[in-house]
Parts: C-alpha cells; sequence; structure tokens
C-alpha cells in the first residue's frame, strides 16, 4: 500500500515552480514559523515575495518554539481564525510545520486545547503548505503532527489523512544555514524513519527503493556534509533522503525506536533525532530476530555489514550517553508502552526491554 496526497516541488527555487498551484487555495494565508531560522535561510522572503506577486495577502505567526506545545496551537488558531486565512503555510523544521498543521486542524474542526488529539474530531483542514527548512522529520509527506503539552510533561503525535500537506516545497538551498548540530541530529531523525519503514509490523513493500536509497544517502553524505555544510549535492541528497523517510513513516509509523525518545526529550531536552540515535543500535538489535531478511537485503544493498553501519553511527560526533536516575527510568516506562507507535514493533517489547535500553545509555557515575 502507498498513500501520500501531497503534491511535492523538490530542487533549486522549488518556490518558483510551486506558485502557480499557490491560487488555487485562497486570497489570504497565514504563515507559522520560528522565531528566526525561516528569515535566516531564505525561505521566508521567497515565500513572501511570491504571495506578493501573485497579490495574495498573508499574515505571520512566528511563534513557533522547537517541541511546539498545545498553548501555541491554540495562539495559531486564533489568529488563523482572526485574519480569515483561508490556508497555513508552515516555514521551518518539523515544529513549525506540525504547529501548521495542527493550527489548520485546529482551526477548521473548532477545537480547544483538550481536543487536539482527538482525531475523530477532525473533518476538516484549512489547506496546508509545508517548506522544510531542516532534512529531516519528513512532516512533508507524513500525517503527523508531534505536540508537546507541558501540563503533563508529554510529548506525543497524532495522525490524520487530513493533517498531509497540499502542497510541500523543497529547496535544500534552506539547509545549508544549519548549525551542524541541527544537520546531524535531523539526518538521524530521517535515518529512524527510513530504518522504521523496515521494523514497522505495517512495513510496505512498496517504498523499499525510498528506504534503501535513503539510507545510502545519509551514510554517504552527512559526513561529507558535516565537513562541508554548503556542499549542494550532498545536501539536495539529505534532503531527498528526509522526504524518503516522511514517504516510509507515512505508509507504516513508527515504533519503540521513537517513543522511547520521547520522554528524553520532554524531560532534558535532548533533541529529537540524537534521541533516536542513541537508541538506534540497541532497537536493532532487539528487532533482529524478527526483521533478519530485511536487514540483510538492506546492507546487502548499502554495501555494508551491519558492524560497519554501527562503526559508522558510533563515529558522528554527538554524545552517545546522557545522566539520569533510575526514578526517571521508572516514570518513563509507562508513557513509552502506552504510546501509539508501540503497536506497531514487530517484536513484543516488555517494561524490561524498555529499561535496558535506557539503562544501557546513561552515564555511570
Ligand atoms: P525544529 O525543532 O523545527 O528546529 C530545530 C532548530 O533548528 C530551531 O532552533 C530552528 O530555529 C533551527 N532551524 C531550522 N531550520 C534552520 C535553518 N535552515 N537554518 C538554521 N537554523 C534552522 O527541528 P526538526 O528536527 O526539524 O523538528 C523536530 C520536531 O519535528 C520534533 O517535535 C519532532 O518530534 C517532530 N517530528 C515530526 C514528524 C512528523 O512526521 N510530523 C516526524 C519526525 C519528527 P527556529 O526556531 O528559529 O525556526
Ligand atoms: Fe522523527
Amino acid at each position: 500500500m502507498f498513500f501520500c496526497p501531497t503534491r511535492i516541488v523538490f530542487g533549486n527555487n522549488a518556490v518558483q515552480r510551486a506558485a502557480g498551484f499557490i491560487p488555487a487555495l485562497g486570497n489570504k494565508a497565514l504563515i507559522v514559523t520560528g522565531k528566526k531560522s525561516a528569515q535566516l535561510c531564505g525561505a521566508l522572503s521567497d515565500i513572501t515575495n511570491m504571495l506578493s506577486s501573485l497579490g495574495i495577502a498573508y499574515a505571520t505567526f512566528a511563534e513557533v518554539k522547537e517541541n511546539p506545545e498545545l498553548q501555541c496551537i491554540m495562539q495559531g488558531k486564533d489568529m488563523l481564525l482572526d485574519t480569515a486565512s483561508d490556508f497555513v503555510i508552515g516555514i521551518g523544521g518539523g515544529s513549525p510545520i506540525d504547529a501548521a498543521k495542527a493550527i489548520s486542524l485546529a482551526a477548521a474542526n473548532s477545537l480547544n486545547i483538550s481536543q487536539l488529539y482527538q482525531t475523530e474530531l477532525f473533518r476538516d483542514a484549512y489547506p496546508i503548505i509545508a517548506v522544510p527548512t531542516t532534512a529531516g522529520t519528513g512532516t512533508e509527506a507524513t500525517q503527523y503532527s508531534v505536540l508537546s503539552d507541558p501540563g503533563t510533561n508529554k510529548k506525543a503525535g497524532f495522525g490524520h489523512p487530513k493533517a498531509f500537506p497540499t502542497l510541500s516545497i523543497l529547496d535544500p538551498r534552506y539547509t545549508y544555514s544549519l548549525p551542524q548540530s541541527v544537520t546531524l541530529h535531523t539526518a538521524l531523525d530521517a535515518l529512524s524513519h527510513l530504518l522504521e519503514g523496515i521494523y514497522s509490523n505495517q512495513r510496505s513493500q512498496v517504498v523499499k527503493p525510498f528506504i534503501h536509497k535513503g539510507i545510502s544517502n545519509i551514510i554517504k553524505h552527512l559526513p561529507l556534509v558535516l565537513q562541508q555544510p554548503d556542499n549542494p549535492s550532498s545536501r539536495n541528497e539529505l534532503m531527498l533522503a528526509s522526504l524518503y523517510g516522511g514517504m516510509v513513516i507515512a505508509q507504516g509509523s513508527t515504533t519503540l525506536q521513537h517513543s522511547i525518545g520521547y520522554p528524553l526529550t520532554a524531560t532534558f531536552g535532548v533533541p529529537h533525532g540524537l534521541a533516536n540515535a542513541l537508541v538506534m543500535q540497541e532497537i536493532m538489535l532487539l528487532y533482529l530476530p524478527a526483521v533478519k531478511a530485511e536487514l540483510e537485503e538492506l546492507f546487502d544493498a548499502i554495501h555494508l555489514s551491519m558492524d560497519e553501519f554501527f562503526m559508522w553511527l558510533h563515529k558522528l560526533p554527538y554524545n552517545s550517553t546522557i545522566e539520569y536516575d533510575d526514578k526517571f527510568i521508572e516514570a518513563s516506562i509507562p508513557q513509552i508502552m502506552n504510546s501509539r507507535n508501540m503497536a506497531l514493533n514487530p517484536v513484543t517489547v516488555t517494561e524490561a526491554d524498555v529499561y535496558r535500553i535506557l539503562d544501557s545509555i546513561r552515564s555511570k557515575k
């Protein structure tokens, strides 16, 4: 099975090539961004110049922080309704784009803050345009939005077909300005998504070529981009890998590989992609008995052994441990076990497995 109802325009100057699809969406846009990066990378001015040239008015909501909170979605919803906007444009990393999706759904379905995860209430959406400026989440090609609730200290996603963007505009040049750490963490998020296309018990063989090509792109081009941040062909290949990762998890969703990282992000602010990377080896070994043939096929296709893959991973410049106590692990286990991704694991995962993995990545005093 394969479903991705998003028009995707990819490549340098993608905004110009996408312009013809915008007037059909309405006369006024709400642009949703973070504080600085949409401006810094040039995407915001490309979009606003294009809107002006088409005679489309816009308002800007530049309030989205990393790991967007429910309250921020409510503010964006109010702004969409107050400005009588017809569609939403999320520009940024996964945080502003996920916020744009949730704002669209909250406004179209009159949701209050406690209803943002109640997908059974989602009947309508304002059209969503996604303009990614990181190469990692793949949210430009998914039906997911991941939000954080500071009240419960919980980070969780929802998925609904209405949350697929109508149009996604991907220009790899927007990623040249990424700091090295964000380049690294986001690429590791994309790598997790691609691997989860192999792990998920809803895996789709239709996307296998995307998985193999995306993983091989990251293995080859991530180390190059860390050396040379504005290398055009490597940035291009990483953004393609991220898009492929989104198209992959849109079919089979994510697994424990993702949900185990959410408490690390919610409690310690560990960047999302880094949280995924920290557990990547342990998760692969946990799932191995159920997906041995699929992993062998992957490693054949990318001309690496599993050990060489782990060596590549451990050579990347990130700290592979975090400091926390047993209390944190015990508090996280129920949240992880109850997350919706747990239904997709290819093996039965026990509380003891989750404990062992979280224990393996904490720094021992
Ligand atoms: P992000 O949280 O959107 O942004 C991280 C940081 O990078 C921010 O400080 C941002 O600055 C900066 N930044 C973004 N683009 C930049 C650029 N081109 N140049 C310089 N700085 C830039 O990061 P992300 O990793 O892309 O998104 C993570 C979120 O997406 C998490 O909440 C994660 O759970 C979610 N996610 C969603 C899906 C999905 O399918 N929906 C899948 C995986 C992950 P500003 O704040 O100034 O913008
Ligand atoms: Fe992710």
